[in-house]
């Protein structure tokens, strides 16, 4: 039988008072934590909910015609998600570069990617990658690049404590070659 919705969100709101218990956390004595596990069992199945769509979201690129294509450069798209290891916020900007072939991909495309990949326990190495791949399979471009800035909450609250900026990159196509690469960190600056 299907799990409905309400269905999860009963059982994260016993489990979610479960561990606030035994943390010594109760909800029925601290007026601020008794609607709590109601609240973090929404957002849960809000947030998460993307694990469990599988399927991209459809992205209908737009036919090209003509010649050799330009470089096209999104940047700045902010992106929210929670490291695999410990469910703690990573969160930055992303900046995507793509010479088209024979299609083009419409402004919020990549945002739309990259929200879709995001919301689920991620590394920002796979979700780098993932977004990478995603664009060549929705565009089929000579090359397409993705760089991900993002602050690591895990590093900044745990452990070492670090200052958590923290830059990755997934090159494909053309942009295996460094000419590519250079001019797409050159554009980047020069925005
Ligand atoms: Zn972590």
């Amino acid at each position: 039988m299907e799990r409905t919705r309400e269905t999860t969100l009963r059982e994260l709101r016993w489990h979610i008072a479960e561990i606030l218990r035994l943390l010594h956390l109760d909800p029925t004595r601290d007026p601020e934590l008794r609607d709590t596990p109601e609240r973090v069992a929404e957002w849960y199945v809000d947030f998460f909910g993307g694990a469990d769509r599988e399927e991209e979201p459809e992205i209908v690129p737009l036919a090209r015609e003509g010649g050799e294509g330009e470089m096209i450069v999104v940047a700045d798209v902010p992106f929210y998600s929670v490291c695999a290891h410990h469910l703690l916020p990573f969160f930055g900007k992303a900046h995507v570069g793509y010479v088209p072939d024979r299609a083009l991909l419409g402004l919020g495309s990549v945002g739309r990617l990259l929200e879709h990949y995001a919301r689920r326990p991620q590394l920002q190495e796979r979700l780098t990658e993932q977004v990478a791949d995603a664009l060549v399979r929705t565009a089929h471009p000579r090359g397409a690049i993705v760089l991900l800035q993002a602050r690591q909450l895990c590093m900044e609250m745990r452990g070492a404590r670090k200052p958590g900026w923290v830059t990755t990159s997934a090159a494909r196509g053309c942009f295996q070659e460094p000419s590519w690469r250079e001019e797409f960190f050159r554009r980047l600056r020069t925005r």
